[in-house]
């Protein structure tokens, strides 16, 4: 089984949907959109929203399946992040911390434009972390991914967890 088949098992399980009655297109644009992830769990309970969703996605998925896109490196990495969230309890990061570390993404200096790329065409992405390639807007919004400037500090440039539990209790 390859990454994005265990993904696509994942979210079967998590949507409580038949993985034959999951369509590829829709596994497809979860593992790399961390935003439609978060529709399609939000609305799991609800299979005509659950529906919506698979027929919204579809047509922005035309040229997905035929290109080179899955054999990168940024979209194998994409599915990895999809899958570690999913397994961890497929929280999405509270707004207080996500406004934090969208701030210190864009006054870092690995915040950069995205090179050409059939992946950030598709995702509409504006900006990206020179470091490991992703989407900041994105990579920022799921909840068990971490900045990953070691060099900055062993913890990356992100504040730690332990100041938002503090300042939310
Ligand atoms: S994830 Fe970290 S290294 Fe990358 S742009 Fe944001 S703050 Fe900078």
């Amino acid at each position: 089984m390859d990454e994005l088949e265990e993904f696509g098992s994942d979210l079967a399980n998590e949507l409580g949907v038949p993985l034959s009655e999951l369509p590829v297109h829709v596994v497809e644009k979860a593992a790399v959109d961390p935003l439609f992830l978060h529709h399609l769990v939000s609305c799991k309970s609800d299979s005509l929203l659950l529906q919506l969703l698979f027929n919204e996605s579809t047509s922005s998925n035309v040229e997905f399946g035929t290109n080179q896109l899955k054999k990168s490196r940024l979209f194998k990495s994409a599915v990895s992040a999809a899958i570690k969230w999913l397994s961890s309890g497929a929280r999405f990061t509270a707004e207080d911390e996500y406004k934090e570390r969208i701030q210190i993404c864009f006054s870092c200096p690995n915040i950069s434009e995205p090179p050409s790329s059939s992946l950030y065409s598709f995702l509409n992405t504006r900006y990206i972390c020179s470091l490991c390639g992703c989407d900041i807007e994105r990579k920022a919004k799921l909840d068990t991914e971490t900045c990953p400037d070691t060099d900055y500090s062993k913890s990356g440039r992100w504040p730690k967890r332990e100041y938002f539990k503090t300042s939310r209790s």
